[in-house]
């Protein structure tokens, strides 16, 4: 069986327990205005055109190149070509991830699948959480809700952790700025909750999107009611991720960061109105 990633990354602190490595699958049903990895949203494979660092404009390359590997595009000389995407087995997945099992057993860490949405290829995900569990490594699933309720709940056989995002609250709001409502995301979280799984709340905090007081309002009341929510994590929205929506041809518009003092009130609020439950500010989008 193979799946398709768009990377491999190790040594993450910021996505579950301990040191972890971060398998990132390829393909999403939502297409959020703010998402930090454009390339992780299509599910086939893609060339992202980016410009080369040491680049004088000039253009003669592209003249030159003999196999269309440059392209000069609106002025900028797009030198740097790269793939976003590729198919691997889950032998090759979990080689990768093996290397790092050292760390995991010395940090208490793990393998977390994030994406795009995971659930999205949810036999090579199942695939991959069996073998972690068969040999020992905490997994955690990072996922945005919008996915079968038989894949998720056969995920959380083998999920020591799910990282669960909530973007809004109001489902004519969030259609509005992912693509879909909410009922199915509310609906699988509720249904997780109830299988009495481990789960983390994750909200981007995105000016204009959720930040404002109505909002902000919803979600801490959402966590009051469901107890089982262990921790909620707020993570600030940041453009870093803008120079890929260049590279990959695709429309993006300009978000303000968030306020850091405001996010430090908000998660005060949300601990405050859910007494019980941490609510922390973490690093930004990933
Ligand atoms: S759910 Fe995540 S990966 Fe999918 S579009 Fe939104 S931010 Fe991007």
């Amino acid at each position: 069986m193979s799946g398709r990633v768009f990377d491999v990354q190790r040594f993450s602190l910021h996505d579950g327990p301990g040191i972890r490595t971060v398998v990132f699958l390829k393909g999403c049903p939502l297409r959020c205005s703010w998402c930090a990895n454009p390339e992780s949203q299509r599910a086939e494979a893609e060339i992202a055109w980016f410009v080369g660092r040491q680049c004088a404009l000039c253009g003669r390359c592209a003249v030159a190149c003999m196999c269309e590997a440059i392209r000069v595009d609106d002025g900028r000389v797009l030198t740097d070509r790269r793939l976003m995407g590729r198919q691997v087995t889950i032998d090759e997945v979990m080689a990768e991830v093996r290397r790092d099992a050292v760390f995991f057993r010395r940090s208490g860490g793990g393998v977390t699948f994030s994406g795009g949405e995971p659930l999205a290829q949810p036999g090579f995900l199942l695939e991959c959480l069996r073998r972690c569990r068969r040999w020992g490594y905490h997994t955690a699933v990072e996922t945005c809700g919008q996915a079968g309720w038989e894949d998720l709940r056969e995920a959380a056989l083998f999920t020591d952790l799910f990282l669960y995002d909530l973007k809004q609250l109001d489902s004519a709001r969030h259609r509005t700025l992912t693509g879909q409502g909410n009922e199915l995301i509310l609906g699988n979280l509720e249904r997780l909750l109830g299988l009495g799984v481990a789960v983390t709340v994750r909200v981007p905090v995105v000016p204009g999107a959720n930040d404002d007081r109505e909002s902000l309002s919803a979600l801490a009341g959402f966590v009051a009611r469901h107890r089982g929510i262990r921790s909620v994590e707020l993570l600030p929205y940041h453009p870093l991720g803008l120079h890929k929506y260049d590279a990959l041809d695709v429309a993006w518009s300009r978000v303000e960061k968030p306020d850091p003092a405001g996010l430090e009130a908000m998660a005060a609020y949300v601990a405050e109105v859910a007494a019980g439950v941490d609510c922390v500010v973490t690093r930004g989008l990933g």
